[in-house]
């Protein structure tokens, strides 16, 4: 055993190595495929109000229904995405679906919140690309929102200010994402034009019983409502995080529990705007989270 490891320790190009260089190769390669032939689709995770449990906005979420891998959801191919410069394209394809899901459905009340890197603000005409999604589709940006990291958040050069600066006078809203696993959480909120946050998972999970949890929740929804911020908590999965949250003096909440992202397909929108899924006849779409 000993042998075995001190080979694979001075195996510096292992076939292991190269395997996986290959593979990402390979990934980033069938990604701009992807892109190009359509094999990415968006779902649409419901964000509601607690107490009634309505739909009142949707988190859009990507996913791609790769030839032979089956339906790849993002982390196993946003980093790539990232690291060959193809989140730009990913982005907005995902803002153009959203905007075109929108347009379709003038009924509904809510806004689409679209996930951006941190390497789509600034360096990539983030501005542009949303004013092009908006006016081909005829979508106001009232109607949209993004969700950024507090990193993304924090990046100090003028490009991306000049980006965060521009949505904002846009109307699209601009949500901090994962709030409280970052470095600098209140200065992200300092220092942009933040309309709401959305309080991280791992938070949730650790609800109950009077715990830490219970008390980063109850004061992070009272921050949110200080400032006048809308606020979200992901990850509700139970009824007992639900009524927690509720008791925490959070308003709207996302997660399982309230239903997984699905694709625009069934998603039917009532004429007064209200939203409800309609069935998986054909038992074909996996149920996505
Ligand atoms: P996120 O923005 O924090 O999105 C929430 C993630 O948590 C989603 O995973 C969602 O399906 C999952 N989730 C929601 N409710 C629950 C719950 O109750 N329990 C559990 N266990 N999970 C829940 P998903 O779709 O796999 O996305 C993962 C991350 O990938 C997202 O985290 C976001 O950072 C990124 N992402 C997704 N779509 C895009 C995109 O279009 N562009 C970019 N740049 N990133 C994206
Ligand atoms: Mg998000
Ligand atoms: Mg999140
Ligand atoms: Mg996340």
């Amino acid at each position: 055993a000993a042998k075995r490891r001190g080979r694979a320790r001075v195996e510096v190009f292992s076939p292991d190595l190269r395997h996986h260089a290959l593979t990402k190769l390979s990934i980033e390669s069938e990604l701009r495929t992807a892109i190009r032939e359509g094999e990415l689709v968006v779902h649409y995770q419901p964000i509601v109000r607690l107490d009634t449990r309505e739909t009142v906005a949707f988190e859009a979420l990507v996913r791609w229904q790769h030839p032979n891998r089956g339906l790849l959801m993002p982390e196993e191919f946003i980093e790539v995405c990232e690291e060959a410069n193809l989140v730009v394209p990913l982005g907005a394809f995902v803002i153009m679906e959203t905007c075109e899901l929108l347009a379709a459905h003038p009924e509904f009340p809510g806004r689409i919140y679209v996930n951006v890197s941190t390497r789509q603000i600034g360096s990539a005409d983030l501005t542009r690309v949303v004013m092009h999604a908006l006016e081909t589709t005829g979508v106001d940006p009232s109607r949209l929102g993004l969700e950024i990291t507090e990193s993304g958040m924090l990046i100090a050069t003028q490009a991306a200010r000049t980006d965060l600066d521009g949505l904002t006078r846009l109307g699209v809203d601009l949500v901090i994402d994962d709030f409280g696993t970052g470095y600098s959480s209140l200065s992200s909120v300092l220092l942009n034009p933040v309309a709401g946050l959305k309080l991280a998972r791992e938070f949730t999970l650790r609800l109950g019983d009077r715990s830490t949890g219970d008390r980063i929740s109850g004061t992070v929804a009272q921050l949110t409502s200080n400032l006048d911020l809308y606020g979200v908590i992901e990850g509700i999965e139970s009824e007992a995080q639900r009524a927690m949250a509720i008791e925490h003096g959070w308003t709207h909440g996302q997660g399982f529990l309230f239903g997984h992202g699905v694709p625009a397909e069934r998603l039917a929108f009532s004429p007064d705007g209200h939203v409800s899924l309609t069935d998986d006849e054909h038992g074909t779409i996996p149920s996505a989270g």
